[in-house]
């Protein structure tokens, strides 16, 4: 840290995310990317041409691709936001709608909330999910304050019913209740169809995980209107030209190509079905997951331990070291193939452990 540094951010804790290591081919089941490329239109349409024209500034509304959303989801152009990847989004929503009196999220959740929070110098009410790692909707309702609820949950990917999202939204209306629905593909209820109920409803949704786009960078988010033209305000005060000329393209490209995409997340969804059977069958534990990932842990490995071991033999799963969920591991779900390859890895580690 130098010596000019603001002392706002002197004691500020960055984000960390998940290792992309360069050194040698990991089977990468860390960070929630698709193992399958973006679809042979998205490949066509970056060509030479398109890239020649990087000199040039790309449209700062991006209005053809919220069209393509808008049409995708059944809303108006001006119920969709896009920005640079859905974190993006969620910094924005954090500067514009949590006010000093506080936000809340829960104890485990997606961990750049409480960055956010920090960054913008708010109190954030910390509300601990169940015992059994499911969020009570009554923990929220009648809070009075900026709340945050990734649904599907991460790293449990533990989805909650859509009604117990709606009471929450209902019982907080002067506040923004954002839904981050990173991993809706994968077997959630979106709340986008709320939207015109609930004008305090923002549900942030992203390209990077069932649509294969994670180093593009695009997220968006579907609301009411005025919410929209509030995140277009910061924008437009911070990044006009946040998503690129190549990004807002592919983007495009892929929603026109949706079947692939759906095909995709079915076979990951089975591949899901796959690696927490055979889990189960090792003795691991794994929560219910409706995402493209798993959160499982054994109680003959510490999920360290596992997560080492797992490494040295070239797959990479992510591990927390936070006290309530040291024991676990979130391993995403790649191919059925490195699912096989995973589990295989894991029957090894245990046998020569002789455990
Ligand atoms: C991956 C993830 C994001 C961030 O996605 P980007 O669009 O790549 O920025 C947001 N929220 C949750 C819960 C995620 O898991």
């Amino acid at each position: 840290m130098s010596k000019f540094l603001s002392p706002l951010y002197s004691s500020l804790v960055e984000y960390v995310p998940g290792e992309q290591p360069q050194d040698k081919k990991y089977i990468k089941l860390n960070t929630n990317e698709s193992p399958f490329p973006p679809c042979r239109q998205v490949l066509e349409a970056l060509n030479e041409k398109e890239t020649a024209r990087l000199n040039l500034y790309c449209d700062p509304e991006s209005k053809m691709l919220k069209e393509a959303l808008a049409k995708q989801y059944g809303v108006k152009k001006e119920n969709v936001f896009v920005a640079n990847g859905s974190d993006d989004i969620l910094n924005f929503a954090f500067m514009a709608y949590a006010r000093e009196d506080g936000c809340a999220f829960a104890d485990i959740t997606y961990g750049f909330y409480k960055v956010f929070a920090q960054l913008y110098g708010i109190n954030a009410q910390i509300i601990p999910l169940k015992a059994d790692f499911t969020l009570s909707a009554d923990d929220y309702c009648g809070i009075n304050k900026f709340i945050a609820i990734a649904n599907p949950n991460a790293p449990t990917g533990i989805c909650l019913p859509l009604a117990e999202i709606e009471k929450v939204i209902e019982s907080n209306p002067d506040n923004v209740v954002l839904i981050d629905e990173a991993y809706v593909d994968f077997g959630g209820e979106s709340a986008i169809k709320l939207i015109d109920k609930y004008p305090n409803l923002l549900v942030v949704q992203t390209f990077s995980k069932s649509r294969s786009m994670a180093g593009a960078r695009l997220g968006f988010a579907i609301a009411n209107e005025q919410l929209i033209k509030d995140l277009e305000k910061i924008k437009f005060s911070t990044n006009p030209y946040n998503v690129n000329r190549l990004t807002q393209l592919a983007g495009i490209c892929t929603i026109e190509n949706q079947a692939y995409y759906d095909k995709n997340a079915k076979e990951i969804i089975a591949s899901r079905e796959f690696t927490t059977k055979k889990l189960e069958e090792l003795g691991f534990t794994v929560l219910d997951s409706k995402a493209n990932f798993i959160f499982a842990k054994s109680d003959k490995i510490s999920g360290e331990e596992l997560y080492l071991s797992l490494k040295e033999r070239g797959i990479l799963v992510r591990h927390f070291t936070a006290e309530r969920i040291k024991e676990f591991n979130r391993i995403t779900i790649g191919t059925l193939q490195q699912m096989e390859c995973f589990i295989k890895e894991t029957e090894n580690i245990l046998k020569e452990k002789n455990l």
